[in-house]
């Protein structure tokens, strides 16, 4: 299922005196079965850019389409909750949600929302635990006894327990250690490549929007400005730098993007990997 957004516009609080415009004609495609990075500096209109994806936001002005559902300012009811049947957002830190008294209570709990027989809802939550790498005895605890990083694993069982076919992850790996980060981004990718999960990556990291998205998506200042391949913008640096995205001075990102972009990177200061 593809995405693509046409001359996308949101203004917050619209008509009032609080107005804020956060995006102006966004235009983007992003591809079935691809993962693609959005990055960008703080209050360039990434979460609001998200938001817009699975009709928790409707465009003031253009139009969001996903497969065959168009999203436009007039879309109401019954069809944003058929595009939220597709597509699954993985806030941050989503552990806060967590409620149930056990794991597997709390995974069953959306699909049953949604009408999914207990028994089916059961047998997601079960699969869904081993995919996840959790231990099977999990699956009677209460989530609030597990690490930081099975909690984490636990929430995000409950958005794939809806079987969406787009995955969106708001910084998933915020307030996680780096072994908890590198485990969290191999299991999206593993979900991905495995499970043909179109993913798409809200980041603050390039290492990891170079490391595994096939494709980039720049937004400054609620537009979009750069998009391609990691090879093509990366390419880009003194424009990235002007939109305050200096790249990473670590020896290991200078490996993987000149290895991308096939061509040593200039004028950047390394220092020892971190
Ligand atoms: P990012 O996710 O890249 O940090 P956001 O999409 O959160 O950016 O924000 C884009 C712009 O919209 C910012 O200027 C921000 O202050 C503004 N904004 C975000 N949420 C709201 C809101 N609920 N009400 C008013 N303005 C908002």
């Amino acid at each position: 299922m593809d995405i693509a957004l046409q001359q996308v516009e949101y203004s917050y609080a619209k008509g009032t005196p609080f107005e804020k415009r956060a995006l102006y004609e966004v235009n983007a495609v992003i591809p079935s079965n691809s993962y693609t990075a959005i990055i960008g500096h703080t209050g360039s209109g990434k979460s609001t850019l998200l938001l817009h994806l699975n009709g928790l936001l409707k465009p003031t002005e253009g139009e969001v389409r996903i497969g065959d559902l168009t999203i436009t300012s007039e879309t109401k009811g019954k069809a944003l909750k058929d595009v939220r049947k597709h597509v699954g957002i993985v806030f941050q830190f989503p552990e806060h949600q967590l409620f149930e008294e056990t794991v597997e209570k709390d995974i069953m709990f959306g699909p049953m929302n949604f009408g999914v027989p207990e028994e089916e809802a059961r047998r997601r939550a079960l699969e869904l635990i081993e995919l996840l790498g959790l231990p099977s005895d999990v699956s009677q605890k209460s989530p609030f006894e597990l690490s930081g990083g099975q909690m984490r694993r636990v929430a995000i069982a409950g958005v794939l327990a809806f079987k969406p076919s787009i995955l969106i992850l708001d910084e998933p790996t915020a307030g996680l250690d780096p072994r908890g980060r590198k485990e969290i981004m191999e299991l999206f990718a593993r979900l991905h490549k495995e499970e043909g999960l179109t993913t798409i990556l809200v980041t603050h990291s390039m290492e990891d929007a170079a490391r595994y998205a096939d494709q980039i998506i720049v937004m400054h200042e609620g537009r979009s400005v750069l998009s391609g391949t990691p090879e093509e913008v990366f390419a880009e640096e003194e424009l990235l730098s002007s939109f305050r995205l200096g790249l990473p001075r670590s020896v290991a990102f200078q490996r993987d993007v000149e290895k991308l972009i096939g061509k040593p990177l200039g004028g950047i200061a390394l220092t020892e990997e971190q």
